[in-house]
C-alpha cells in the first residue's frame, strides 16, 4: 500500500502546488473542482511575479529592452502552445481571454459573416452555455437553425443520430471534446471528418481535453479548437483559439483597436497579420507567459503519464462511488482500468439537494461543486435543477478519494436520518 502511494504521481508533484496545503474548516483541504478551475503550480506563479518584477512593459513595437523581453517572452508563450496541442504553424494560436471569448470570436468573424438562412449548425444536448448561446445569438441573427445531437442509453454523443443530422445544409458543427458533466470523451476524429465530409467546419470545445490528455489538432483534424489556461495550471484571464491558418487568414477581425491593424488613417485602416488582427488592445501579457510556463509544467510530466495516473484515480473513484447504492452517476461508466471516461462525476442523491451536499462536505474540507455546471439542458434532460459533481486532477490521490466517499456517506446517512 505505501509502495503504491509513493510511486503515484500525485505523491511527487504535490509539493509543487502551494494551494494544497492547507486547512479549511478545520481539515486538511480536498481540492475536487478543477473541472471549474485548475490550482497553479509554483513555478506557474513564480512565472507571473518574475515577469512584473523584471520584464513588465507593452508588447510589440517598442524598441526598448523590457518591451523586448517582454514581446519574447509573450510570442514565446505562443510557440509552447502551438507545440503542445502541435499547431502546424505558431500563427495559429490566438491568444484570447477564456474559451468563451474564442468561440464567441469565430461566431462573430465567421459565423455571422457565413451563415445565411436555412444553413444548419449542429451542437448538442450536452455542451456548455458557451458552446450554446453564441450560436444561438448568431442562428437569430443569419436565420441560421441549431440541431442539437442527443444522447445515447449509455449517456453518450450519439453518433449515429449524428449521422442522421449531418446534410449538404450542415455550415458547422460545434461539439465538446470531453463533457464537463457527463465525462463522456467523444469521438471527434470520426465527428470531424463525417462534417468535413459535407463541406461543414468544425469547432471543438476543448476546455476539459487540453488539460487532461494529449492533443494533436493535426491528427484530429478539427478547424477551430478552444481552451481556458485557468483550467490546465495557468492563470484566469488567458485562454486560446487554434484555427487553421487558412481559415483564419480569410476571416475578418473580431474586434477593433490596437495591435490588430497595419495601418490606420481617419478614413479607413488595413488589417495587421495573422495572429495578432484577432489580439486587439494590450493582451494579458504575464497571464500569457504563465500559460506557457503551466504547458512546459505540464509537458514536464507528459500528458500520456498524466492521463494514465488519472485513468487510475478515476477507477478507484467510480469503485468507491459504487458502494453508495443511492448515487445517480451521469453519464458513461468507466472500464475496470479507468480508461472510456474522464476523471469526474456528477451525481444526484434522492432527496437531497446537491448544494446541501456540497455545504456539508465543504464543512469536512472537502471541496466539490453543486449547480448546473453551465450545461442547463442537459440538467433538464435528466429532470433535475443541477447535481454534486466532483472533479479531480493529476494532483489528487486516493486518500482524498477515500476522505471524500467516506464524508459523502455520512453526509447523506445524516440527511436519511434527518428525514426519517
Ligand atoms: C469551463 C468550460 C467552458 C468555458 O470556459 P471559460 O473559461 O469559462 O471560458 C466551456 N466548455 C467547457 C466544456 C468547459 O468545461
Amino acid at each position: 500500500m505505501t509502495a503504491i502511494k509513493e510511486e503515484t504521481l500525485a505523491a511527487k508533484i504535490r509539493s509543487d502546488f502551494p494551494i494544497l496545503h492547507q486547512e479549511v474548516n478545520g481539515k486538511p483541504l480536498i481540492y475536487l473542482d478543477s473541472a471549474a478551475t485548475s490550482q497553479k503550480p509554483q513555478i506557474v506563479l513564480d512565472t507571473l511575479r518574475h515577469y512584473y518584477d523584471h520584464d513588465n512593459a507593452n508588447v510589440h513595437r517598442g524598441a526598448h529592452t523590457l518591451s523586448i523581453r517582454s514581446t519574447e517572452a509573450y510570442e514565446g508563450a505562443r510557440d509552447k502552445v502551438a507545440k503542445f496541442i502541435n499547431a502546424q504553424f505558431r500563427e495559429e494560436i490566438v491568444f484570447t481571454r477564456n474559451a468563451t471569448e474564442a468561440i464567441n470570436l469565430v461566431a462573430y468573424s465567421w459565423a455571422l459573416n457565413h451563415l445565411k438562412p436555412g444553413d444548419e449548425i449542429i451542437s448538442t444536448v450536452m455542451e456548455h452555455h458557451s458552446n450554446l448561446v453564441p450560436w444561438q445569438i448568431i442562428a437569430t441573427k443569419t436565420g441560421a437553425v441549431i440541431k442539437y445531437v442527443g444522447l445515447t442509453e449509455n449517456e453518450e454523443f450519439d453518433l449515429e443520430q449524428y449521422k442522421t443530422l449531418l446534410s449538404e445544409r450542415t455550415k458547422l458543427v460545434a461539439v465538446v471534446h470531453v463533457s464537463n458533466t457527463l465525462g463522456c470523451i467523444n469521438p471527434v476524429e470520426e465527428i470531424i471528418s463525417l462534417a468535413h465530409k459535407m463541406g461543414a467546419k468544425v469547432l471543438i470545445d476543448a476546455c476539459q481535453s487540453v488539460p487532461h490528455l494529449a492533443i494533436d489538432v493535426q491528427k484530429m483534424g478539427c478547424d477551430w479548437l478552444v481552451a481556458s489556461g485557468h483550467k490546465m495550471c495557468a492563470p484566469t484571464g488567458i485562454g486560446f483559439l487554434y484555427g487553421k491558418r487558412e481559415i483564419l487568414e480569410a476571416m475578418p477581425p473580431f474586434m477593433g483597436g490596437g495591435e490588430m491593424i497595419s495601418e490606420v488613417f481617419l478614413e479607413n485602416y488595413t488589417v495587421g497579420e495573422l495572429p495578432h488582427k484577432f489580439e486587439a488592445g494590450t493582451p494579458a501579457i504575464g497571464e500569457a507567459i504563465a500559460l506557457g510556463a503551466a504547458v512546459d509544467y505540464l509537458s514536464a510530466i507528459g500528458m500520456d503519464k498524466l492521463h494514465d495516473y488519472e485513468e487510475e484515480l478515476t477507477a478507484y473513484l467510480f469503485k468507491k462511488l459504487a458502494t453508495i447504492p443511492q448515487l445517480r452517476i451521469y453519464g458513461p461508466k468507466p472500464t475496470p482500468e479507468g480508461k472510456g471516461r474522464a476523471a469526474l462525476a456528477s451525481f444526484n442523491v434522492e432527496g437531497i439537494h446537491a448544494s446541501d451536499l456540497s455545504t456539508l462536505l465543504d464543512h469536512e474540507g472537502i471541496a466539490i461543486r453543486s449547480g448546473h455546471h453551465c450545461t442547463q439542458p442537459l440538467h433538464r434532460l435528466f429532470n433535475a435543477s443541477g447535481s454534486a459533481r466532483a472533479s479531480l486532477y493529476f494532483y489528487n490521490t486516493r486518500e482524498e478519494i477515500d476522505a471524500f466517499v467516506k464524508a459523502l456517506k455520512e453526509t447523506i446517512n445524516f440527511f436519511n436520518s434527518v428525514m426519517d
